[in-house]
């Protein structure tokens, strides 16, 4: 026939909800809203239960297709062993084998974009000239610094959590020691040489979309586009599309559809979700602080609660599902004495709807990105309770630079997490619920999910970016 087919972008997440969520929000726009015809590489080796939830509540389109590729042979590798970058990063190397003969069956394929982890796709994709374009789905503020990665394993001597002074990228705001993300406080492990290894070959693409905008962290995005350290390194074109995040659960299973009826009973602004991310967990010892300084606070709660483990990811391979009851591990009497003001629930929650909700008023929230994102989108203040990747620079920046969040002290001197007593909590909580400094954060982030919504209209400065590629990959032939 020789009606020409629509262009052909083709996606590529490591395993998780983290990176799969903005990547998929992409593709759908792709396919929604300007005309692009999608493939969406799903990768099923290591999958959490919580990737594969997300795809069964996604509606099918007829121009995006999920491709799942084959599980590979992961049994030479001790993946229990491994630190959690170092097993995604080896799970990908694994599962994208046969992706050259995939791709070079692809027809009128205009792009492949991936995550950070995945830039061994850069060799098969240069093979067939297929442009690869990086998604980074953290802040700007990460990126900046994993640019400057590289220059800094080259000078600094030792560790960098040795360094004496805050972490300088040139034109950026400073980063505290304390807030260096877990993949570089220890240069000798896997894990460090993994990102390493990923971030050092991000110029390597064709392009970087990265899912901020310009009005969210402007001192960043200004240096990465304009400081000769940038310019030289030479950075790709960065084009700045978010905030994408996750649509409102279409899917709510009964034990959803409970939790949005409770709120539907609760005053307008009145309760704080508790929730730290796909794979948070906190110490038995800490769960009872926390347990407590939520009923000490006396506000309305919506407290998704997890097995304790003194890994604060451990969920994170097996995100949302728990086995064993977590709420015996609440204090005696917790759940009855909280009835009526608080709500637990089990492992997890549908985030978004939550957020979007009236009666939720604050976040409690561990700072990833889509979570940050999802609670700016919707404008609720958060309280950071950071727990590990780079989630520390997430709070800091959250509170510090955009004003959108109080701090938890749960990180210490050095960087390492500390238990949080009842009564700091139950003060936190009150002060963000109902004093002065939740006044402000939440105008804050009122004014935010405005900006929000302008910059993804028609005109506005993440849809015109995004609106540009999509123009150049239109016009080639
Ligand atoms: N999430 C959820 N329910 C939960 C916990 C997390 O739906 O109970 C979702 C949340 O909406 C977000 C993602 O899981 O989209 C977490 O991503 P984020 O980048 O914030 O953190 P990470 O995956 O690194 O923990």
């Amino acid at each position: 026939n020789n009606i020409p087919s629509k262009p052909h972008v083709a996606f590529l997440p490591s395993p998780g909800n983290g990176h799969i969520t903005p990547l998929f929000e992409l593709a759908q726009r792709l396919v929604t809203k300007h005309d692009i015809e999608v493939t969406f590489f799903v990768i099923t080796t290591g999958a959490t239960v919580a990737q594969n939830n997300y795809f069964n509540a996604y509606k099918p389109h007829p121009h995006l297709h999920l491709h799942h590729l084959p599980p590979a042979d992961m049994s030479p590798f001790p993946l229990d062993e491994m630190t959690a970058v170092a097993r995604l990063c080896t799970v990908v190397r694994e599962s994208i084998r046969p992706l050259r003969s995939i791709l070079s069956a692809m027809k009128n394929l205009k792009a492949f974009i991936v995550d950070i982890f995945c830039t061994d796709a850069f060799e098969p994709c240069k093979e067939l000239s297929i442009p690869v374009y990086s998604f980074f789905t953290a802040s700007a503020a990460l990126m900046a610094l994993s640019l400057y990665l590289p220059k800094m394993d080259r000078e600094v001597e030792g560790e960098f959590v040795d360094l004496l002074e805050p972490v300088k990228v040139p034109g950026c705001n400073p980063i505290r020691i304390q807030d260096l993300l877990d993949q570089i406080r220890d240069r000798k492990i896997d894990e460090y040489k993994w990102y390493l290894f990923h971030v050092a070959r991000l110029s390597m693409a064709a392009g970087i979309f990265m899912n901020v905008w310009d009005d969210l962290e402007p001192v960043t995005m200004k240096a990465v586009r304009h400081e000769p350290f940038f310019v030289n390194i030479p950075t790709p074109p960065v084009h700045t599309i978010g905030p994408l995040t996750k649509q409102i659960e279409p899917v709510l299973d009964r034990h959803d559809k409970e939790i949005i009826a409770w709120l539907d009973d609760q005053p307008k602004d009145s309760v704080l979700f508790v929730a730290l991310g796909s794979g948070g967990t906190v110490t038995s010892e800490q769960l009872t602080e926390l347990a407590w300084g939520l009923e000490l606070s006396q506000q309305r709660f919506v407290l998704v609660v997890r097995k304790p483990n003194d890994i604060p990811g451990a969920a994170f391979f097996n995100a949302g599902s728990d086995s064993d009851d977590p709420m015996s591990y609440l204090p005696e009497g917790f759940v009855e004495r909280t009835t009526g003001v608080g709500l637990v629930v089990c492992s997890w929650a549908p985030q978004v709807a939550v957020l979007n909700h009236g009666s939720t008023g604050a976040f409690m929230s561990h700072c990833g990105w889509n979570s940050t994102l999802e609670s700016i989108k919707h404008g609720v203040p958060m309280i950071g309770w950071p727990m590990y990747a780079e989630q520390r620079m997430n709070a800091s920046m959250l509170s510090d630079e955009i004003g959108v969040a109080v701090k938890m002290g749960v990180v210490g001197e050095g960087g390492e997490t500390v238990v949080v007593g009842r009564d700091e909590i139950a003060k936190v909580v009150r002060n963000v619920m109902e004093g002065e400094e939740g006044k402000k954060i939440r105008k804050r982030a009122r004014e935010l999910e405005a900006s929000g919504k302008v910059t993804l209209s028609c005109g506005g400065s993440s849809y015109e970016s995004l609106a540009r590629v999509i123009e150049s990959w239109k016009s080639e032939t």
